[in-house]
């Protein structure tokens, strides 16, 4: 049996709108049209994580606990609008942690991978920001810039993601052009 394909998702400014180190449950707000697009993500049999970078943590502005609560608050409202998320996973380091975890490092795919049982390199990362795009090419799968949060600021940086889009409704045909390609 041929395995299950994943799109692994940044959080912040790609699915729930950019706050600048989200500390409050009650603040996560739904990036219009996210949990549509997820949702048409599942039906096609795709995998959905969520890979975040929550230095937040490491910084002392917020705890576990919180993060824990945003996730959870983050996957009931994702739940109550008919998606269902596979996991997510969070490095809580700073950069000068030096951690493996990371993004754009790979330690959290390579968890996933191990639990989901997927191949990294026929994933799709989405993604407004640069360790977003760097995680992908990292890991050898389809990099997709969304022009929410940071991405309108960054375009321009020498990344070359596969493809730069204005939000993520626009990522469906693309995701099901390769997909039938
Ligand atoms: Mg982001
Ligand atoms: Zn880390």
């Amino acid at each position: 049996m041929k395995k299950k394909r994943f799109v692994l998702l940044d959080r912040d400014g790609t699915i729930i709108v950019e706050k600048n180190y989200l500390s409050n449950p009650d603040h996560i707000e739904l990036v219009p049209g996210a949990a549509d697009v997820l949702k048409k993500l599942k039906k096609v049999g795709l995998g959905l994580v969520i890979i975040t970078n929550q230095s937040g943590i490491g910084r002392k502005y917020f705890d576990l606990a919180t993060l824990r609560k945003i996730h959870q608050k983050l996957t009931d409202l994702l739940l109550k609008n008919g998606v269902v998320l596979d996991d997510i996973y969070y490095c809580p380091h700073t950069p000068e942690d030096d951690c493996l975890c990371r993004k754009p490092k790979t330690k959290l795919v390579e968890q996933a991978r191990d639990k989901h049982n997927f191949d990294p390199k026929l994933c799709f990362v989405i993604g407004d920001n640069k360790g977003d795009i760097e995680l992908g090419k990292n890991i050898g799968a389809t990099t997709i810039l969304v022009r929410t949060g940071y991405g309108k600021q960054i375009e321009n940086d020498e990344l070359s993601p596969d493809y730069v889009v204005d939000n993520l409704e626009a990522v469906l045909p693309i995701i099901k052009n390769e997909l039938a390609s």
